[in-house]
C-alpha cells in the first residue's frame, strides 16, 4: 500500500466527477522540504515558522529566519508557500524571552500566545516581518496570522507588516512581487465578524486543531476528552460549513489546514461541507488523494447536506456507511 501511494506522486487529486482539490503539506523545520517533491503536493499550506525558535537554545537572529525562508521557498519554487507568523507562548513558552516575569498562566491554550504576544512584543514581530519580506524578493509571499479573534488584530499585523515593508523598500532593497494577508480561523469569536474581516483578507486558513477545542471548551491534548473533542460531531462540521460558505460567498479562497484534513473519513467530510483546498501532514497525501480521486463530489455534498440536517451524536457512522456504498 505504501508503494501505491508513492505512486500518487504524479497524480493530479481530482474527483471522480472532475473537481481539482488543492491538496498542500504542513511543514516547519528544513527536513520536511524533501516532503514537498516526495508527495507531489501542491505546495506549503502551513509553515510553522515557531519551530525555528522551539529547537533554538536563543533567539534565531533575523538572518537566520532569512535564511530558513528563503531555503522553504526555493524548495518550493513555483508552488506557493503560506508562512505563518510565530504561534509561542502559552504552552510553547520560550526561556530566552523571560515569559516568568509575566507570571504563569492556567490556561496557556487561551493565554498570551501567537498573534496575541506578538502584537505586545512587536519587536520579534518586525524582525520576523523583515526577514520574511527580505526572504520572498522577486516572487509573491503569502503571509498568515495565527489565533486572530478580532478584526482589528488582524489590521494591527497587516500594518506592521505594511510598515516594514515601507522600510525596506526606502532602502533600496528587492522587494516582493506582492505580499497576500490571510487569518487563521481557530477562535470561534472570529466566525461572527467574519463579514467585517473578508474584505480585507486575500485568504482565510481554518485551524481545525485548536478551534475544536475552543468550540467544545475541550483540551485538544486531553485523552479523557477525546470523545468530547469529535471532528464529525455535527456542531463542528456545521460551523466550518457555514464559515466556508460565507468566505466562497466573498471571493475569499478558503482551505483547512488543521490535522483533521489527514484523516481520511474527515477529510471526505471536509469535502462534503464544500471544502476544496487542504493542507495536511506529509504522510497523509497519498492516501487523501487516493480517497478523493475515487469520490463522487457531488453526491457526498449532497448526502452530508441530509446528515447535517438531522444529525445524531456523530456523523462517523453516516460517513462510513456512504463511504463503503459508493466504494470511497
Ligand atoms: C490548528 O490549530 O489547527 C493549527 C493548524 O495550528 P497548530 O496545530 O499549530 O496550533
Ligand atoms: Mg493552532
Amino acid at each position: 500500500r505504501r508503494a501505491a501511494f508513492a505512486q500518487m506522486r504524479g497524480v493530479a487529486p481530482v474527483t471522480a466527477d472532475g473537481h481539482r482539490i488543492t491538496v498542500m503539506v504542513n511543514a516547519g523545520l528544513r527536513d520536511d522540504l524533501a516532503a514537498l517533491d516526495l508527495t507531489g503536493a501542491d505546495g506549503i499550506g502551513l509553515f510553522r515558522t515557531e519551530f525555528q525558535f522551539l529547537v533554538s537554545a536563543t533567539l534565531p537572529q533575523r538572518e537566520m529566519q532569512r535564511r530558513l525562508y528563503k531555503d522553504v521557498l526555493d524548495a518550493a519554487g513555483d508552488r506557493p508557500v503560506t508562512f505563518r507568523t510565530v504561534d509561542i507562548g502559552g504552552d510553547k513558552a520560550l526561556p530566552y524571552l523571560n515569559h516568568d516575569e509575566d507570571g504563569e498562566e492556567e490556561n496557556p491554550a487561551m493565554g498570551w500566545r501567537a498573534l496575541r504576544l506578538a502584537l505586545d512584543r512587536d519587536g520579534l514581530m518586525k524582525a520576523q516581518a523583515r526577514a520574511l519580506i527580505e526572504a520572498g524578493a522577486g516572487r509573491t509571499l503569502n503571509i498568515m496570522f495565527p489565533m486572530v479573534s478580532e478584526p482589528w488584530e488582524f489590521d494591527a499585523a497587516r500594518d506592521l507588516f505594511e510598515a516594514q515593508r515601507a522600510w525596506l523598500a526606502a532602502r533600496g532593497r528587492k522587494m516582493p512581487t506582492e505580499i497576500r494577508y490571510g487569518a487563521m480561523l481557530e477562535v470561534p469569536a472570529l466566525a461572527e465578524v467574519l463579514d467585517v474581516l473578508l474584505p480585507r483578507l486575500d485568504f482565510l486558513s481554518i485551524g481545525t486543531n485548536d478551534l475544536t477545542q475552543f468550540l467544545f471548551a475541550a483540551d485538544r491534548a486531553h485523552p479523557k476528552l477525546a470523545l468530547r473533542y469529535d471532528w464529525l460531531s455535527p456542531s463542528i462540521l456545521r460551523f466550518l460549513k457555514r464559515v466556508t460558505a460565507q468566505a466562497q460567498a466573498a471571493g475569499v479562497p478558503v482551505g483547512v489546514c488543521g490535522e483533521m484534513g489527514g484523516r481520511p473519513l474527515e477529510a471526505l467530510a471536509l469535502l462534503g461541507l464544500g471544502i476544496d483546498r487542504l493542507s495536511i501532514t506529509p504522510a497523509a497525501v497519498g492516501p487523501i488523494k487516493a480517497m478523493i480521486r475515487s469520490l463522487d463530489r457531488a453526491a457526498l455534498i449532497e448526502a452530508m447536506s441530509a446528515m447535517l440536517a438531522e444529525p445524531g451524536r456523530s456523523l462517523r457512522e453516516g460517513l462510513e456507511a456512504w463511504a463503503s456504498e459508493h466504494s470511497v
